[in-house]
């Protein structure tokens, strides 16, 4: 069994505290309300509510929060500056999930040396995981949004945004089945979830190295085109 902890009093956030994992907002309420088991998805242990945390310290006044849920966009307000990768690393390592680790370090260090077109930014912002965004050459937003959870969103318009909706396809064929479509950002880390900590990572890396080369040809053509104007 696992209880439950609520890090930052003024957020309605819970972790579990066995693997640290995130938990959905609503976990408190139907642990309080109802009589079924709940499990963490992580690490499948029974969640149950500790004796510190009372449902007054635990969930906001209900009124406040029904008013909070109507009004809220689809995704939350950034309620802090953007995640560090000490943040990050510190989650990753609080996962004591080997794999998860080892994989998160093996893809960061690709972007960060042999991945040709492609950056990683530590400027993602967001109320509970933390992440980092992957730009390409060429786009105005983060092509792909990698959470600290092993969780990797992407985000195919990016291109078709910039004006490139061919590489929008291409990029979409060669990534959909190896990450999360970005539309499933807001959802609840789900067991069945794609995940950097069980995915095949040498394809992944593949398939970013296929789109840098893809994006140096682009602009190599580009650039061809420009100096026979
Ligand atoms: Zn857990």
């Amino acid at each position: 069994m696992a209880a439950l902890a609520k890090p930052d009093r003024r957020r309605e956030e819970y972790l579990c505290t066995s693997c640290n994992m995130n938990l959905v907002t609503d976990v408190y309420n139907k642990l309080h309300s109802r009589d079924e088991l709940v499990f963490c998805p992580s690490c499948r242990r029974i969640l149950y509510i500790p004796d510190d945390l009372p449902p007054e310290l635990a969930v906001h006044k209900p009124r406040e929060s029904k008013k909070k849920e109507a009004a809220a966009p689809k995704e939350p307000p950034p309620t802090k500056d953007a995640w560090t990768e000490e943040e990050f690393m510190t989650r990753v390592e609080h996962s004591e999930n080997p794999a998860l680790k080892a994989n998160h370090q093996t893809l960061l260090e690709a972007l960060r040396g042999g991945l040709p077109g492609l950056a990683a930014r530590f400027n993602g912002q967001g109320a509970v995981n933390p992440s980092y965004n992957v730009y390409a050459d060429g786009t105005d937003r983060h092509i792909l949004s990698v959470n600290a959870d092993g969780r990797i969103f992407a985000f195919w318009n990016a291109f078709a945004e910039s004006g490139q909706p061919e590489m929008a396809d291409y990029f979409r064929s060669i990534i959909e089945p190896l990450v999360l479509d970005s539309s499933l950002e807001s959802e609840p880390l789900a067991q069945s979830d794609r995940n950097l900590a069980s995915t095949d990572l040498p394809a992944l890396l593949s398939a970013l190295r296929s789109l840098g080369d893809k994006i140096a040809e682009r602009q190599a053509t580009d650039s061809a085109a420009s100096a026979t104007v």
